[in-house]
C-alpha cells in the first residue's frame, strides 16, 4: 500500500462539519470511523462501514474518490486531502475476516431480487438481516453484475467480489440463482406465485448503445459492455480503436493494452476526455493514444473513416465535409454506453416507463406494480457503484415496510403431504456396481469411461 494507514489517518483533523461526509453520496461517517481507528477500535470501525455500506471495500476501490469524500476534505483546500480511499479499503479488507455470523432468525417471508449488481447486493444483504428468505436470480453465473463483467480485474481483482459471495450471502443464507434470466422462461408473475411477497428489480442497463453508422456489426467490431465481460474471447489484433472516452471507454483501451494490442486509440466526437482524470491518467501512462474532434462515418474491414468535427456559433458540434481519412486498425471498440435492453420490463404487466426507457419509481423505489421496486441503473440511469448502493438503501427499507404491511404467507395446500424417506448414498453406491464404467489407465486408450464410486467400482469394459 502506498500510503501508511496510520500516517493518514493521523492528518485528519476531525471536523465537527465533515465537508468529506458531505461528498460522499452514501454519508459514511469519515471522522467517527477515523477516531475508532486512531483509538485501536479497528473492529468498530469495519462494523460501523459495512452496516452503512455493504460494498465498503468495493467502494473503496473503485468510487471516483477525488469528487466525492476526497475531493471534498478539508485539507485538500491548501494541501493534499485526507485519503480516507486507503483507510477505508484497510480497516474493511482486515474487518472482513471476522464477518463469519450465520443468517439471522427467518421472519418467514420470501423477496426475490432481481440483479446480482450493487443495488441488489445491498437490498439482498438488508432484507437478510431483518430475517427475510432471499433469493437473488441474475442472468449470469456469478454475482456482481458490472462491477464483476464490466470493470476489468485489474482495477477490481475478482477476489473482492468472490469473497463478499461468501460473507454476505452463502453465510447469511441468502440463495443465488444463476445463468437465470427473469423475462424469459420466469417471469415476474411466476415469482409472486410461488410466494415472494416483493420483488425488487436492479437489472441494470446492459444493451450497448450503438453509433448507427455502416460496419457496426464486422466480426472485428465489439461493443465495449460485450468485450470487458470477456476480453479473451475477442480477436482485436495489434491496432486497436476505441470509439468513445468515457470510463468504460478507459477500461477497454487499458484491457485492449493487456490482451495484446500494441497500438490502442480513443477516439473521441468533443474537444475533452470524458473519462475522470485518473482513469485518462493511467491510460496514457499505459501508452493509449487520444484523437479528439473526431466523428466515426464508417467502420470498414481495413479501418474506421472519420471526419474532424469544429463547433458552429450555437456551441453544436458539426464534421467538416472534406476532411474525411482512413484511420487504419485490426479491430474496433464501441464504447458510447449502454441503454436499457431488459425484457423485464416488456414482459411484466403493469410496470410503467421513463421517457427514456427506464423504469418509473418514485424515490423509495415503488413502480406502478404494488410489490415490484426498482433501484440502481435501471431506474435513474447510468451511474456509479455508490449510487447504486445508496438508492439500493433506501428500496430495502421500502420494501420492509411493504413486506410487514402484509399477512404472512398461507402454508402450502401440500404442507402435510406423507413425506418419501430419501434413499441414503451407501445403497446408492451398491445399487451402482457393474452398471458404471471407471476412470483406469483404460480410459486414455480411448475406451468409454465414467466417474469412480470409490472402492466398489470396477472396470467393466
Ligand atoms: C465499463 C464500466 C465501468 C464502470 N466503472 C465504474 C467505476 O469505476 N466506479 C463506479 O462507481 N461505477 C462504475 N461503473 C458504473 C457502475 O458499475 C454501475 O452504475 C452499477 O454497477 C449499476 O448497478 P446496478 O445494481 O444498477 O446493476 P448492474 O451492475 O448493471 O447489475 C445488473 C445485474 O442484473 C442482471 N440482469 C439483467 N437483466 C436480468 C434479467 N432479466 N434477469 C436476471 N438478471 C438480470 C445482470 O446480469 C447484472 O448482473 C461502470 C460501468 C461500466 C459499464
Ligand atoms: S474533511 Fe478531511 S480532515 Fe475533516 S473530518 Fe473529513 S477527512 Fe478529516
Amino acid at each position: 500500500m502506498a500510503l501508511h494507514v496510520m500516517e493518514e489517518a493521523n492528518r485528519c483533523l476531525g471536523c465537527k462539519n465533515p465537508r468529506c461526509r458531505e461528498g460522499c453520496p452514501i454519508h459514511t461517517n469519515i471522522p467517527e470511523v477515523i477516531r475508532l481507528l486512531k483509538n485501536g477500535k479497528l473492529n468498530d470501525a469495519g462494523w460501523m462501514l459495512f452496516e452503512n455500506n455493504p460494498l465498503t471495500t468495493v467502494c473503496s476501490i473503485v468510487c471516483n474518490h477525488e469528487k466525492q469524500c476526497e475531493g471534498h476534505c478539508i485539507r485538500g483546500i491548501k494541501d493534499v486531502p485526507v485519503h480516507f480511499s486507503v483507510i477505508e479499503n484497510y480497516i474493511s479488507t482486515t474487518y472482513a475476516n471476522q464477518m463469519v455470523k450465520g443468517p439471522a432468525p427467518s421472519n418467514g417471508r420470501k423477496v426475490a431480487i432481481i440483479g446480482a449488481g450493487p443495488s441488489g447486493l445491498t437490498i439482498a444483504v438488508i432484507l437478510g438481516r431483518y430475517g427475510y428468505d432471499v433469493t437473488i436470480f441474475d442472468s449470469k453465473d456469478r454475482i456482481g453484475g458490472v462491477m464483476r463483467y464490466g470493470i476489468p480485474d485489474f482495477r477490481l481483482p475478482d477476489a473482492v467480489l468472490d469473497d463478499f459471495a461468501y460473507r454476505h450471502l452463502e453465510l447469511k443464507g441468502i440463495r443465488f440463482r444463476p445463468n437465470t434470466t427473469i423475462g424469459g422462461a420466469i417471469s415476474l408473475d411466476d415469482l409472486f406465485r410461488d410466494g415472494y411477497q416483493s420483488v425488487f428489480v436492479g437489472a441494470g442497463l446492459w444493451r450497448p448503445k450503438t453509433l448507427h453508422i455502416k460496419g457496426e456489426t464486422l466480426g472485428h467490431v465489439a461493443f465495449a459492455i460485450n468485450y470487458l465481460a470477456s476480453p479473451k474471447a475477442f480477436r482485436l489484433g495489434e491496432r486497436v480503436i476505441v470509439i468513445g472516452s468515457g470510463n468504460s471507454a478507459m477500461d477497454c483501451a487499458r484491457t485492449a493494452i493487456r490482451s495484446g494490442a500494441h497500438y490502442v486509440t480513443v477516439f473521441n466526437r468533443r474537444d475533452q476526455i470524458a473519462a475522470s482524470q485518473y482513469e485518462s491518467s493511467y491510460a496514457k501512462l499505459e501508452g493509449v493514444e487520444f484523437e479528439m474532434l473526431k466523428s466515426p462515418l464508417e467502420i470498414r474491414d481495413d479501418g474506421v473513416v472519420f471526419a474532424d468535427n469544429e463547433f458552429d456559433e450555437d456551441g453544436k458540434l458539426h464534421p467538416i465535409p472534406g476532411s474525411e481519412k482512413l484511420y487504419p486498425c485490426t479491430g474496433v471498440i464501441v464504447a458510447v454506453s449502454q441503454e436499457l435492453g431488459s425484457n423485464i420490463i416488456n414482459t411484466a404487466k403493469g410496470l410503467e416507463k421513463e421517457d427514456g426507457g427506464i423504469i418509473a419509481v418514485d424515490e423509495d423505489g415503488h413502480t406502478s406494480r404494488p410489490g415490484v421496486f426498482a433501484a440502481g441503473d435501471i431506474a435513474h440511469g447510468a451511474g456509479t457503484v455508490v449510487h447504486a448502493v445508496a438508492t439500493g438503501k433506501r428500496v430495502a427499507e421500502a420494501m420492509h415496510e411493504y413486506m410487514q404491511s402484509l399477512p404472512l404467507p398461507e402454508p402450502s395446500p401440500y404442507a402435510n403431504v406423507p413425506r418419501v424417506e430419501p434413499v441414503s448414498s451407501s445403497v446408492i453406491a451398491e445399487q451402482a456396481i457393474g452398471q458404471v464404467y471407471c476412470k483406469t489407465k483404460s480410459s486414455s486408450e480411448g475406451k468409454r469411461v465414467d466417474y469412480s464410486l470409490g472402492q466398489n467400482c470396477r472396470d467393466v469394459i
